[in-house]
C-alpha cells in the first residue's frame, strides 16, 4: 500500500553554524535505532570540493512499512558560494517537483558575511530563492509546552500566522515632496484605452508621498495557501484588513478571499467544522490577544511583518517556532525552524565551550516535512512516526523537565541555575531515548 513512498524522494537542505551542528546531531543520534536511521538517513555526506548541481544522494533505506529516499542538498554558505548559489536553485526545483523539503537555517549574507566567508558575491537569502521558485505562503506556528510560561498566558493553543509576502509597502514607490506641488497617480491601460489620473494631494509645503500595488494573481495564491493551511491544521481562518479605510485596495483582498472560499473551500471547511471570516485588523488584534489560540491568521504584508513578531514574543522562545511554506495547491510543503543559525551559540561552540541550543523547532521541521510526505503517500506508519517524535520532544520538556537554557530561563527567570537546563547534545539524546521507547512499544 505504501509502494509510492519508495519511489518519491524527499529533500533535506543543510544549513549553517549552530543549526548545522544540531542538524547533524539530530541525524546521527541513536545510530542503533532502525527507526531513526529510516527517518534521518545515514550520517550527512561531507561537503565535497567537486560538489555539483546534482544533489548528494543518500542511499535508499529499507523499513518494514516505509522506504524513504532522503536526498541531501548542502545549502551551507561555502557550498552556496562554491556553486554560485546554483545548489539553492536546484534544491528549490527538486522540492517543486517532488513536493517536500526540510530545511536547516541558513546564513543570509550581508557585507560582514561576504568578508567572513570570502564570498564571490552577496548571494541572496536562500529562503527568498525558495519562495520565488515555489511560490506559496510562509506560515509560522508555535509549539506549546504546558510548563513553559508564555508572555501572553491565555494563548494555550497555537496561533498560526500567514503573511502575504508580495507587494504593498515592500514594493512601493515613495518620495519626498521638497516643495509645494500636486501629487497625482495615473493608470495607463496597455490596451490603449484612455488613461485615468487621480489627484492624491495638493502639497502647500514639504511632505512625503507613496504609490503601491498588489495583483489579483498574488492575492489569489495567498488566499488559496491560507485555506489549504486551515484545512491541514484543522483550524478556522481569519483574514485581517482595513477595508473600511482602503475600500478598493483592501476590499479587493476581502472579495477575493470570499470568492475563493465559496467556490472551492466552504464545503470542505463545513465538513471539518471550521470556518473562514474576514476581520478588521484592529478588531482582529484585540480578538487574538483575548483568545486562547487555535486559528490561522491571514495577514497582509506589513501587518504580517509586525504581527508575526508579536506572536513570536507572546508565545516565547524562538526555539519553539516552526515555519512552513505551502503552495496554493496544497501539494508542496517546505518546513524549517523559524529561527536563524544561532550565531552567538556557534561562536561558543567554536571555542570548544558548551552550548544549550534548543533543537525542538529543527526537529519539528523534520516531522512536519515527513508528515506531509506521509499525507501525500497515504502512509500511516510514517505519520505515526512523526507524531511519536513530536510527542518525544514535548514529553521531554513537560514530563521529564529536561530542557535547554532558553526554556529554563522562561520558567525560572532570574533564579535560573545551571542544574535547570541541559546542553544541546544532552537534550537531543534525551528525546532520542524517549523516541526509542515508543518505537519499541508499538513495533511496526
Ligand atoms: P537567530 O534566530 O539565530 O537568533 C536570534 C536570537 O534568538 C539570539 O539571541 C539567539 O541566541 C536566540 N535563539 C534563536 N534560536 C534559538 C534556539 N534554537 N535556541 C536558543 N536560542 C535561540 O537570528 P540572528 O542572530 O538574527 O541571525 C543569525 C543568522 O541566521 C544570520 O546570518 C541570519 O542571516 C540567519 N537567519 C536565517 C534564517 C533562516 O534560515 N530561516 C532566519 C533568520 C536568520
Amino acid at each position: 500500500a505504501h509502494a509510492l513512498a519508495s519511489h518519491v524522494p524527499l529533500f533535506q537542505l543543510d544549513g549553517d553554524e549552530m543549526t548545522r551542528i544540531i542538524w547533524k546531531w539530530i541525524k546521527e543520534k541513536v545510530p542503533h535505532s532502525p527507526s531513526f536511521s529510516i527517518l534521518f538517513g545515514p550520517p550527512v555526506i561531507p561537503l565535497r570540493s567537486n560538489i555539483d548541481s546534482v544533489s548528494l544522494h543518500i542511499p535508499q533505506l529499507v523499513f518494514p512499512y516505509v522506504e524513504l529516499d532522503i536526498k541531501y542538498f548542502d545549502l551551507g554558505m561555502e557550498a552556496r558560494d562554491k556553486t554560485d548559489d546554483k545548489i539553492t536553485i536546484d534544491a528549490a526545483e527538486a522540492i517543486k517537483k517532488y513536493n517536500v523539503g526540510i530545511k536547516c537555517a541558513t546564513i543570509t549574507p550581508d557585507e560582514a558575511r561576504v568578508k567572513e566567508f570570502h564570498l564571490k558575491s552577496m548571494w541572496r537569502s536562500p529562503n527568498g530563492t525558495l519562495r520565488n521558485i515555489l511560490g506559496g505562503t510562509v506560515f509560522r506556528e508555535p509549539i506549546l509546552m504546558k510548563n513553559v510560561p508564555r508572555l501572553v498566558p491565555g494563548w494555550t493553543k497555537p496561533i498560526i500566522i500567514g503573511r502575504h509576502a508580495f507587494g504593498d509597502q515592500y514594493r512601493a514607490t515613495d518620495f519626498l515632496a521638497t516643495e509645494p506641488g500636486k501629487f497625482t497617480m495615473t493608470f495607463t491601460p496597455t490596451s490603449g484605452a484612455k488613461p485615468t489620473t487621480f489627484e492624491v494631494y495638493d502639497f502647500k509645503g514639504r511632505g512625503v508621498g507613496l504609490g503601491m500595488y498588489n495583483t489579483d494573481e498574488s492575492i489569489r495564491g495567498f488566499a488559496t495557501s491560507c485555506f489549504q493551511m486551515a484545512l491541514l491544521r484543522n483550524m478556522p481562518l481569519y483574514l485581517s484588513t482595513k477595508n473600511t479605510i482602503l475600500k478598493k485596495y483592501d476590499g479587493r483582498f476581502k472579495d477575493i478571499f470570499q470568492e475563493i472560499y465559496e467556490a472551492s473551500f466552504a464545503d470542505q471547511f463545513k465538513a471539518k467544522n471550521i470556518w473562514y471570516e474576514h476581520r478588521l485588523i484592529d478588531d482582529m488584534v484585540a480578538q487574538a490577544l483575548k483568545s486562547d489560540g487555535a486559528f490561522v491568521w491571514a495577514t497582509k504584508n506589513y501587518d504580517g511583518d509586525v504581527q508575526s513578531d508579536i506572536l513570536a514574543q507572546g508565545f516565547g522562545s524562538l526555539g519553539l517556532m516552526t515555519s512552513v511554506l505551502i503552495t496554493p495547491d496544497g501539494k508542496t510543503l517546505e518546513a524549517e525552524a523559524a529561527h536563524g543559525t544561532v550565531t552567538r551559540h556557534y561562536r561558543e561552540h567554536q571555542k570548544g565551550k558548551e552550548t544549550s541550543t534548543n533543537s525542538i523547532a529543527s526537529i519539528f521541521a523534520w516531522t512536519r516535512g515527513l508528515a506531509h510526505r506521509a499525507k501525500l503517500d497515504n502512509n500511516p506508519a510514517l505519520a505515526q512516526y512523526c507524531k511519536d517524535l513530536e510527542t518525544a520532544c514535548i514529553d521531554t520538556v513537560e514530563k521529564d523537565y529536561v530542557m535547554t537554557k532558553d526554556l529554563a530561563l522562561a520558567i525560572h527567570g532570574a533564579k535560573l541555575e545551571r542544574k535547570h537546563y541541559v546542553n544541546s547534545e544532552e537534550f537531543i539524546n534525551h528525546v532520542a531515548k524517549r523516541l526509542e521507547a515508543t518505537q519499541r512499544a508499538h513495533p511496526k
